[in-house]
């Protein structure tokens, strides 16, 4: 198959809704990463995603809609909490697991009786679903287990030849994948719940809701997809503290990149001479989001056999980007 690079203009997104409706899979720019995008009310396309990612079946897909209408045809019993949550943050990085309607087919959420649903903020993606209307399943347009890509090249570099179409919109802003969090506890007088970390918080969430959510708790959650190898470079991955790699800056390994975020430690892998091995990162905590997935792509791309990054602030704001580095070094 020869994938086809489209660009943000009008023409190319026409062309990318006619691909979707006649049931093909295409890459798509979001404001978290990109996503690999198929007709969810086609079965035969919605398999297609499970082929080009190597995904195992029964990993639930998130559902992608323009809409608060075509929210209500996708669920049933939807709480007041859905609408105040979306009232708030959508469209943005935010899922929300509710009970489904008989409108989500089982090849899209692994025959659960939920669906993920999530209206994203990026100008190519609202535009394309606003112009197919359809329902459009996507997950993350990796290989699976693999980096998240954060733009266009990187989805091209590993699914080329594997899918229609990649269409480009530059960078993603957020650059981790949304918050999920499953209401559905909440018809049970029990609190609302955070299933994966992302860049909304539990007190993001709660501050909106007047309740409490439950916050997130890494490889807990017993969900097809939540598995404990994701996110992963080709380097092997290690997290460490700040004083731990200051100190080995005396004796850096060959073929070790170092990613950190801290003057102290940037100062010491350059004092050192191991400039060459130093992906430095912001400590301002969305921009490192932003830029983490293309640093270590860049360093898969260097050879690096190991990567050893930093360990980030253990604060609520960085639940994210803490639980993909614990998973990109299981
Ligand atoms: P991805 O889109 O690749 O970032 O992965 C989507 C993830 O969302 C899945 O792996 C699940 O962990 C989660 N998910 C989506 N839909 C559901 C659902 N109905 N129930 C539970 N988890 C879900
Ligand atoms: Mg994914």
């Amino acid at each position: 198959m020869n994938t086809l690079l489209l660009n943000n203009t009008a023409n190319d997104i026409d062309h990318a809704a006619t691909l979707l409706k006649n049931g093909g899979v295409v890459a798509v720019p979001t404001e978290t990463v990109y996503g690999l995008a198929a007709d969810a009310s086609d079965p035969v396309a919605v398999n297609k995603i499970f082929t080009a990612k190597q995904r195992p079946n029964n990993h639930p897909l998130i559902v992608h809609i323009h809409s608060l209408a075509q929210l209500e045809q996708l669920t049933v019993d939807v709480p007041q909490a859905a609408f105040l949550l979306a009232n708030a943050f959508w469209p943005g990085p935010l899922t929300m697991l509710l009970n489904k309607s008989d409108a989500v087919i089982e090849e899209v959420n692994g025959g659960l009786t939920t669906v993920g649903v999530r209206m994203p903020d990026h100008p190519v993606l609202r535009a394309l679903l606003m112009q197919s209307d359809l329902f459009v399943a996507a997950p993350s347009a990796n290989p699976h287990k693999q980096l998240s890509p954060t733009t266009a090249q990187h989805v091209f570099n590993e699914l080329q030849g594997k899918i229609d179409a990649v269409i480009d919109g530059g960078p993603c802003n957020v650059g981790v994948e949304s918050t999920i969090i499953d209401l559905t506890p909440l018809a049970q007088q029990q609190p609302a719940r955070i299933l994966r970390a992302g860049p909304l918080t539990a007190t993001m969430l709660s501050a909106v809701l007047g309740t409490p959510v439950i916050n997130y708790q890494a490889h807990q959650q017993q969900v097809p997809g939540n598995i404990a190898q994701h996110y992963q470079p080709k380097g092997k991955l290690r997290v460490a503290p700040t004083a731990e790699l200051v100190t080995m800056c005396q004796q850096w390994p060959d073929s070790t990149a170092c990613v950190a975020y801290s003057d102290n430690l940037i100062n010491a892998m350059h004092s050192t001479g191991h400039g060459h091995a130093l992906m430095p990162m912001q400590a301002d905590k969305a921009k490192y989001a932003r830029a983490l997935y293309a640093a270590l792509y860049d360093l898969d791309r260097q050879g690096f056999a190991h990567i050893w990054v930093e360990q980030p602030p253990q604060s609520e704001a960085w639940d994210d980007v803490n639980d993909r580095l614990s998973r990109a070094g299981a």
